[in-house]
């Protein structure tokens, strides 16, 4: 198994990856969400994930378990105990709530990707955006866009632009892609954020 390092030096090793504990209505997020999976494993990149078998996250999970890869679950001690775990992931940790699970999830991963989903979804993957906006963290994060998904997610970020409470720049710091691979490639490619968040 190989991790990807580019010619610009940065490592992805392992990518935390946020997504719908339901399928969505179509085969279309499905698709995507095994296609996701198999990517990763094929490049040698391990998923970090939310550990159950629910929903995309389960497709997921089990793509990149089918294809060979590694899958590291992080579930908290609530939904464990409602029975919401994968039962084959090659490591399975319980955490005591969903504020520490998403920072062991970011700890454990080198990038963040966002498929389709809900509020979960939406949440976890815009503190990730947020604190690589600060400079805390230096993770570049990138969205699926199957079928156009996160397109009204960025009619909102242009808004934020339009308004100047978002620097321009900062669009750009998150990748978009509908290709599993062209999205790693773009994460891969990402220049850490040099542009500070407040504007004069
Ligand atoms: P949602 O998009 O609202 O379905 O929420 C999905 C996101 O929230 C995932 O990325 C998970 O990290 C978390 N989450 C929601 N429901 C579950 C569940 N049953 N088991 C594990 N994680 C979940």
């Amino acid at each position: 198994m190989t991790n990807e390092t580019p010619a610009s030096g940065r490592a992805i090793r392992a990518i935390a990856i946020f997504c719908g504990s339901n399928s969505g209505d179509g085969n279309r997020y499905i698709d995507a969400a095994a296609s996701l999976g198999q990517a990763l494993a094929r490049r040698g990149i391990m998923l970090v994930y939310g550990g159950t078998h629910k929903g995309l996250m389960g497709v997921l999970a089990n793509a990149a378990l089918d294809a060979g890869g590694t899958v590291h679950g992080v579930i908290t001690e609530r939904l464990h105990g409602r029975g919401h775990l994968h039962d084959r992931l090659s490591v399975h940790e319980i955490v005591s709530d969903m504020r520490v699970r998403k920072e062991r999830m970011l700890d454990l991963s080198d990038a963040c990707i966002a498929l389709p989903g809900g509020l979960g979804t939406l949440e976890e993957f815009m503190e990730a955006w947020t604190l690589n906006q600060l400079g805390d963290v230096d993770k570049p994060v990138g969205l699926l866009n199957v079928d156009g998904y996160y397109a009204p997610l960025m009619t909102m970020i242009d808004m934020m632009i339009t308004h100047r409470f978002l620097p321009p720049a900062h669009r750009d710091s998150v990748v978009l892609a509908e290709d599993p691979d062209a999205l790693i490639d773009g994460l891969l490619a990402q220049p850490p954020m040099s542009v500070p968040k407040w504007m004069s």
